[in-house]
């Protein structure tokens, strides 16, 4: 069995930007899996699955999945405590 290759979260810039209004490369994430805190470019991001996810160096749970189907973008952030945005 292969490993699957990831990029970070920089690849999900793109997809993302659709949907804030704020570089969330740039914000701080809190896993809500193993509480590991770091910044969203930091993320393992796999866009080979349906849609895209991102997922948590420390413990490789899923942070962030986004799914878009014809006119509508799904996005479940139910693997973060927190998204953290600076306004500075
Ligand atoms: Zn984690």
């Amino acid at each position: 069995m292969t490993e699957a290759t990831y990029l970070d979260g920089n690849a999900a810039a793109g997809a993302l930007s659709e949907l804030f209004a704020v570089d969330i490369t740039a914000a701080i994430t809190r896993c809500a899996g193993c509480g590991h805190v770091g910044v969203f470019a930091e993320s393992r991001v796999y866009v080979d699955a349906p849609g895209m996810v991102a997922r948590c160096v420390g413990c490789e749970g899923v942070l962030l999945r986004v799914v878009t189907t014809g006119e509508d973008t799904y996005l479940d952030l139910r693997g973060l405590t927190y998204l953290r945005v600076s306004s500075s």
